[in-house]
C-alpha cells in the first residue's frame, strides 16, 4: 500500500496539530491566567489542602518535611505569609518592613493543619488564613473511605484564631454554591459564618469558595451577609471584584515548583500548569463552565458535601 506524498504531509500536518493543540491551549492559558491575576495591589497567593507525614494516593495533599523546606526557603528569599484579611489589608506595610507577603491559605480544615503546619509557621513567625467547614468540625472527612482524615475540633480551631491566625468559611457543607438557590447559598453562607463566629468570638470575614465555584449572584449574596474577602483558584475571573486567585499546591510540587508559583506567576511552568490543570478534574467543574446552566436542578448535579473536595 502506497500513500502519495500529499497524504503523508497531511497526515503530519495533523499529528503536530493533534500533539501541540493541548500544548499551546496550556501555554495561551497559562499566559493569560497569570496576566489577570497580576494587580501589584494584592499579593499572589496559595491554597494548601492537607500537610501530613505519610503516604496517600491522590494530589491534595503536601508533605511535612516539603512544607517544612518550603516555608524555610520563603523565609530565605525574604517573603512572608499573610492571612487574606491582612494580604489585602496591610500588604504595603509588609513591603516597608522589607519583607514581601504573600496570602498562605488553607481549605477544608484538617487536622493536619495544627499537627504538621502550624509549629513550622510559627517557628518562622508566619501568618494564614484556614477555611474550614462548619458542619465538618470535629469529624472524619467523610470523602476518603479507605483512609479518612480527621477535621479540626472547636478547640483546634480556637487555639489557631487565638494564635493570631484568621479564621474563614468554607461554607457548612462544601456546597458548589452557584449551583444553590439563593436561599440555599445564603444559608450555607449564613451558617458557616455564624457557626465559626460562635467558636472563635470574632468576626468571620473571609470566604474560600469550594471548588473554586463563584458568580457575581453568589458573590454579592456573600458581601450583604458581611463576607469581604474571598480567595477562588478560578484565577481567571479575578477582575474587578476583589477575589483574590490562589494557586493551588498539590502533592508533585517541589518546594521550588511552590515558589514559583509565588514569585514568577507570569512564568510558563509544569507546576503552573498543574495548578490549572489539576482543579479541573473537581467534581462538577465541567459543568461549572456552563454557566448557564446554574439554574439545573441542584439533585441532578450532585455537587455537594459528597463530592471530592479541591
Ligand atoms: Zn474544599
Amino acid at each position: 500500500m502506497y500513500f502519495h506524498y500529499q497524504q503523508i504531509m497531511l497526515g503530519l500536518h495533523l499529528a503536530i496539530l493533534i500533539l501541540t493543540t493541548p500544548l499551546l491551549a496550556g501555554i495561551i492559558s497559562v499566559l493569560l491566567l497569570g496576566r489577570s491575576r497580576r494587580n501589584t495591589d494584592i499579593p499572589p497567593g496559595i491554597v494548601i489542602h492537607s500537610v501530613i507525614n505519610h503516604a496517600r494516593s491522590g494530589f491534595t495533599y503536601y508533605n511535612s518535611a516539603r512544607f517544612r523546606q518550603l516555608i524555610a526557603r520563603l523565609d530565605e528569599l525574604r517573603y512572608t505569609a499573610c492571612t487574606l484579611k491582612a494580604g489585602i489589608s496591610n500588604c504595603r506595610e509588609q513591603i516597608q518592613h522589607g519583607r514581601m507577603p504573600f496570602i498562605l491559605t488553607f481549605d477544608d480544615g484538617f487536622a493536619n493543619f495544627f499537627e504538621q503546619a502550624l509549629p513550622v509557621l510559627q517557628e518562622y513567625d508566619f501568618k494564614a488564613t484556614i477555611f474550614p467547614i462548619a458542619d465538618f468540625l470535629g469529624t472524619r472527612e467523610a470523602w476518603d473511605i479507605f483512609s479518612p482524615l480527621e477535621h479540626l475540633s472547636v478547640t483546634h480551631v480556637r487555639e489557631i484564631a487565638r494564635l493570631g491566625f484568621e479564621i474563614g468559611s468554607h461554607t457548612a457543607t462544601h456546597a458548589c454554591l452557584p449551583f444553590l438557590s439563593d436561599r440555599d447559598a445564603i444559608e450555607e453562607l449564613r451558617k458557616s459564618k455564624n457557626t465559626l463566629e460562635d467558636t472563635i468570638g470574632a468576626e468571620v470575614v473571609s470566604l474560600s469558595f469550594p471548588y473554586g465555584c463563584w458568580s457575581l449572584r453568589i458573590w454579592q449574596l456573600a458581601q450583604d451577609l458581611g463576607y469581604r474577602y474571598a480567595t477562588s483558584y478560578r484565577s481567571h475571573h479575578t477582575t474587578s471584584t476583589g477575589i483574590v486567585a490562589v494557586h493551588g499546591v498539590y502533592s508533585l510540587d517541589t518546594p521550588e515548583d511552590v515558589v514559583l508559583k509565588i514569585t514568577k506567576a507570569r512564568t510558563i511552568s509544569n507546576s503552573l500548569a498543574r495548578s490549572h490543570i489539576i482543579p479541573h478534574f473537581a467534581k462538577g467543574s465541567t459543568i461549572w463552565r456552563f454557566r448557564a446552566a446554574y439554574a439545573v436542578e441542584r439533585s441532578l448535579l450532585q455537587c455537594s458535601h459528597k463530592s471530592k473536595p479541591r
